[in-house]
């Protein structure tokens, strides 16, 4: 009974989307995201990462958030009208900016229509990066700046991960994806999501085991940065790289690392991280317990927990993308 609704849902998903009269295609949402970063750069010096970093991350957790409403094409950056207005506030649809401010509202008039209309993505991005230049222009800053406002380490990491990866790329279209080991190796994975696994005690089955022979390249599936690296007696020898969408992924029993690879490392994808072993099940340099295979798991953070999901639908479908590319 569940399958069939989410078949049915599936199906239905993507008319709801047409809902909306114009359209637009992922270029064009870049492109008009970026043109708002950079205007709101323009009017109040900060850096558009820095813009971009908190506006994503908000984008990233409102697609898994029921309390948040889904965000449209172009601005992620949310603020609850209580917020936005003043918390005594008595008219929650207030955008007066003059009452705003009376009401210790953080709302501002972006655009110079006169209004502070907390639906206007150029007012929402020239509110955020109002609050940002309070702090100062440098990463440090930022950090704190971040901190304060949502009073939680890993939402800090996360943001600072989007900064650095649209300031290292210099723009906002970094969704490609690689499927973990390269075409021309031999690999086989099929779907052991929640298995019942016996070493350590009763766990279930976190990830996908793509099996693969020693030494076979592993590879980053996402751009993202670096944020574990080193031994766990379960994982073996295992690497954690975090993604624009504030999905964490996990690579464990690896054979090695790649050199030089470190924590903080900004990787992108089809980059070799390490290759493929049978490390774990021990003390540190045990291996050889099981056939080798790369371990492969995701987690999504939504701003107040993090949980695993199957990375199998995902894996699948890197992999076709990556077989029908010439
Ligand atoms: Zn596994």
């Amino acid at each position: 009974m569940k399958k069939l609704v989410l078949v049915i849902l599936l199906f239905f998903l993507p008319f709801f989307d047409h809902v909306d009269a114009k359209e637009l295609s992922q270029k064009e949402i870049y492109e008009k995201r970026m043109h708002l970063y950079k205007k709101t750069e323009a009017a109040t010096k900060i850096p558009w990462y820095y813009i971009a970093a908190v506006d994503q991350f908000e984008r990233s957790i409102r697609y898994v958030r029921k309390d948040l409403p889904r965000p449209g094409d172009i601005v992620g950056y949310y603020v609850p009208s209580e917020h936005w207005t003043g918390p005594l506030n008595p008219d929650p649809n207030d955008h007066n900016p003059i009452t705003l401010s009376l009401f210790n509202g953080i709302g501002l008039d972006g655009n110079g229509d006169g209004k502070a209309d907390k639906q206007n993505g150029e007012d929402l991005l020239f509110t955020l990066a109002n609050y940002l230049s309070e702090y100062g222009v440098n990463d440090q800053a930022f950090r704190i700046a971040i901190w304060d406002y949502y009073k939680r380490d890993q939402t800090v990491g996360s943001i600072m991960v989007n900064a650095r990866l649209y300031r290292n790329f210099n723009r906002v279209d970094l969704d490609e994806k690689a499927f973990p080991i390269p075409k021309g190796y031999n690999y086989s994975f099929k779907n052991t999501w929640g298995d019942r696994r016996g070493w350590g005690g009763r766990r279930i089955h976190e990830g996908t085991d793509i099996f693969a022979g020693y030494g076979a390249p592993v590879r980053a599936v996402a751009y993202g940065v670096v944020e574990l690296k080193g031994w766990n007696k379960y994982g073996g020898w295992r690497v954690g790289i975090r993604d624009l969408n504030n999905t964490y992924h996990y690579y464990a029993h690896l054979n090695g690392f790649s050199k030089g690879l470190k924590i903080g490392d900004i990787v992108s994808p089809g980059q070799v991280i390490g290759s493929v072993g049978s490390s774990g099940y021990g003390p540190p340099g045990t291996s050889g317990k099981f056939p080798p295979h790369l371990h492969f798991g995701m987690y999504k953070d939504n701003g107040k927990n993090e949980w695993s999901f199957d990375p199998y639908p995902h894996l699948s479908q890197w992999e076709r993308q990556e077989r029908s590319k010439k």
